[in-house]
């Protein structure tokens, strides 16, 4: 393939890559968003390998039969709600590709034209070592928190702040040793040890609350990462495609801070969420009622109006198909249903209503929490499924609450709660919940998936 045909070819590729992230923002046209995403990828794949630059293709075709085998094994075994963390380890490998792309083109690179195209070549390498570094440490950070492997409280050495301010100031010196010495490998490798150990602190230092930030960012980071390998490769698509995700996953983390009421600076520099002392059931903070199944189905056909607001527990569950059935036959006895998706529900960004239209829950039915928070004073009854932290008053009811300040889905101003669990357990946070103690509320305790089918059952 002639250069000017891979350059057309990463054109293509490119506009594929907008027009997928396009179509991943709405429901409807997700899946064709994900098409154009592979199409775009593989005419990527095709012009790199076949291009003027590449060479050994049958060594690239085997590792990519290797890792290709490998990916295809784990993307159909991962459940739905181990995605989160499929995506967190995903990233780690965009990091650690930048780490080692940024040596490899220090020990092999071409001769620079000009002494100043040397020095951005060096710098580039320096970036993309460091935002590589901190990416890798990061994820497995998050994957480990995500996963339960590490504790989902946050880490909080003493003088956090200062040991990140220093880890910043240290890789700008080693920045200047590392130029002084015409791109020498020990200060490089010092900072590398010390991007590792910095991406592991600033992600261990945030509280299990403000993860869905931590998601995004290191998505985020990825991109950012990606964006510096293609300048150390020359690579323009890999630099638009980075930057992409890059920009994209920055615009992401915006929203998620906003639907939280969070400042990104506090969440990235671990100001939020400090010990969270994890409560357990035992916890308790008053008498909670108990429902049966055909108790709940009783109030639901009394009813006129229903909200149901799910949350990671109907991911657990797999209770998104019951729960379709539930509201098709209430819909079908002239009861209104609808849903309440709160912005950090689940473990993904999306992740219920990527459930809800797996499920095929018509998509008018499913709003936002801002345009359906105001609507839960006349709503008749609320079905809490497997939702915990999204649904806690303590957010706003607590100001020393790990979640205060977070908005939540006020269902406590209905006139009936019913929350779907196994126990009293907490949430994701590791707070306790006043709202399994208020008055109008009532626990239906089982799997939500159970628990559907037998109100089903009753219905
Ligand atoms: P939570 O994690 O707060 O609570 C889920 C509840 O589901 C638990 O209390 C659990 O209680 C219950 N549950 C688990 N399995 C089942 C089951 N099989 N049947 C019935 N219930 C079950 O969920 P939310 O969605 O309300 O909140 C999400 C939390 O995750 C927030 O703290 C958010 O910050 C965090 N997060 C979100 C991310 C995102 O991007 N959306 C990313 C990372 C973190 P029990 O064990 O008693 O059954």
């Amino acid at each position: 393939m002639s250069a000017g045909l891979v350059q057309a070819a990463y054109i293509i590729a490119a506009v594929f890559f907008i027009m997928s992230l396009a179509g991943l923002s709405k429901q409807e046209t997700a899946r064709s968003g994900n098409y154009y995403g592979i199409a775009g990828m593989a005419i990527a794949l095709l012009a790199t390998i076949f291009g003027p630059h590449s060479s050994g293709i049958a060594w690239i075709l085997l590792a990519m039969v290797v890792g290709g085998g490998i990916g295809i094994h784990y993307a159909k075994k991962v459940e739905m709600t181990e995605m989160p963390e499929l995506v967190a380890i995903l990233h780690c490998f965009v990091g650690m590709a930048a780490v080692l792309v940024g040596y490899n083109s220090l020990l092999d690179a071409p001769e620079a034209a000009t002494h100043a195209e040397h020095v951005i070549h060096l710098v580039e390498v320096y970036l993309g070592v460091f935002i590589g570094a901190v990416t890798f440490t990061g994820s497995i950070v998050a994957f480990g928190k995500l996963r339960g492997i590490i504790s989902s409280s946050p880490l909080n050495l003493p003088h956090k702040h200062k040991l990140n301010l220093a880890a910043i100031v240290v890789s700008a010196l080693l920045l200047k040793w590392y130029l002084g010495g015409d791109g020498a490998l020990f200060p490089l490798f010092l900072m590398t040890l010390i991007a590792f150990a910095f991406g592991y602190h600033l992600v261990a230092s945030i509280g299990g609350a403000d993860m869905p930030v931590v998601v995004s960012m290191l998505n985020s980071y990825s991109g950012w990462a990606a964006a510096a390998a293609g300048f150390m490769l020359a690579n323009d698509l890999l630099i638009v495609t980075g930057a992409l995700v890059g920009s994209s996953g920055a615009i992401l983390s915006y929203i998620m801070c906003k639907a939280m009421n969070r400042s990104f600076i506090s969440v990235i520099a671990g100001g939020f969420g400090q010990e969270v002392a994890v409560s357990t059931g035992d916890e308790e903070q008053g008498e909670h009622r108990e429902s049966t199944a055909e108790e709940v189905a009783e109030m639901l056909k009394n009813s006129k109006s229903v909200i149901i607001t799910p949350g990671y527990g109907m991911a657990v569950a797999q209770a998104q198909y019951p729960v379709h059935e539930i509201t098709d036959k209430l819909r079908a006895q002239g009861i209104e249903v609808r849903f309440g998706i709160h912005p950090v529900a689940g473990r993904l960004p999306g992740h219920m209503n990527v459930l809800l239209a797996e499920a095929k829950v018509p998509y008018d039915i499913v709003l936002e929490m801002d345009e359906i928070n105001d609507d839960f004073t006349e709503t008749d009854t609320v079905l809490v499924i497997g939702a915990n932290d999204t649904v806690n008053p303590a957010a706003l009811e607590d100001p020393t609450s790990p979640i205060a300040g977070m908005p939540v889905l006020e269902v406590w101003n209905a006139q009936n709660v019913v929350v779907f669990k196994r126990s009293m357990n907490t949430g994701y946070a590791g707070v306790q919940n006043p709202l399994f103690f208020k008055e109008n509320s009532s626990m239906l305790f089982g799997d939500a998936k159970d628990s559907c089918l037998k109100i089903i059952e009753h219905l």
